[in-house]
């Protein structure tokens, strides 16, 4: 049988017969198509999302569907906001149908194990609607369907001893973590040919009000779409953070799936 995790790369017979031999974790990356400043690739989330998947594919036996890779409308606090060009995003209630019917379809060829990988802030909670949704749909189709989904932001899965080390004068925090050094250096690690690091600027940290203007004051954000500075990013760094991500979310899949009575 095809050994891939790329969901695919391998035939609906071979799929058929992983599902019913193995019930194999199924990671669903999201991502979006985001500026990340002038350093990084517009589709870094999904990258990024896909790439700890596939890493964490390998520990359990998994198997990685291709990503969702719009996301949610990008906001000034944590992804810069819309009015860049190439932020191309959809609606909450596209993204939210897009979940749906992912969920349902895996659910409805008996998947019983499914992670959904968010790599895009904003994504969350459109996320949660499209999980609740689908199950919903799946169980109204079929009153014994035995999906459970897990979802995660794979950054959770970084320590503070971790983040520590990389962030020696203090971490500024996720959601100013925007095409700064994480995603830079987890970046350098998985796709370096991607990574511009000539032209990482030296805009930031961004200094946000406590509440939000819409429409969005643009004047807010850094004209390089950086929220905080992307200096001291390097490939190590980035190895260290995907590695404790991917070993500690198969520790999560491993865990966090209820066995069914037999
Ligand atoms: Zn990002
Ligand atoms: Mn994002």
């Amino acid at each position: 049988m095809n050994p891939t995790i790329w969901m695919n790369q391998i035939s609906w017979l071979d799929y058929k017969q992983r599902l019913i031999e193995e019930q194999p974790p199924i990671f669903l990356p999201v991502g979006a198509l985001e500026q990340h400043g002038p350093h990084l690739p517009l589709g870094t989330d999904g990258l990024l999302a896909s790439a700890v998947a596939a890493d964490t594919a390998e520990r359990v036996k998994g198997l990685v569907a291709p990503t969702l890779s719009y996301g949610y409308k990008s906001q000034p606090k944590c992804g810069g906001g819309q009015h860049f060009c190439g932020t191309t995003s959809v609606d909450a209630a596209t993204l939210v149908g897009q979940v749906r019917d992912a969920v349902r379809e895996f659910a409805r060829h008996g998947a019983s194990k499914l992670v959904i990988v968010n790599g895009h802030y904003e994504n969350q909670w459109f996320l949660i609607e499209g999980i609740d949704l689908g199950l919903r749909d799946a169980k109204a189709a079929d009153p014994a369907c035995a999906l459970q989904v897990m979802r995660l932001e794979y950054w959770d899965f970084m320590t503070p001893d971790t983040l520590g080390d990389v962030f020696p004068d203090g971490f500024p925090g996720f959601a100013l973590e925007h095409a700064a050094v994480l995603e830079t250096s987890m970046m350098l690690h998985y796709h370096p040919h991607l990574v511009r690091l000539d032209l990482i600027p030296d805009d930031g940290p961004a200094d946000f009000p406590p509440y939000d203007m819409y429409p969005a004051r643009t004047d807010w954000v850094p004209p390089s779409g950086v929220l905080s500075s992307a200096r001291g990013s390097d490939a190590t760094k980035g190895m260290l953070l995907a590695n404790e991500v991917a070993q500690r979310m198969a520790e999560a899949v491993a865990n966090g799936f209820i066995l069914p009575k037999a």
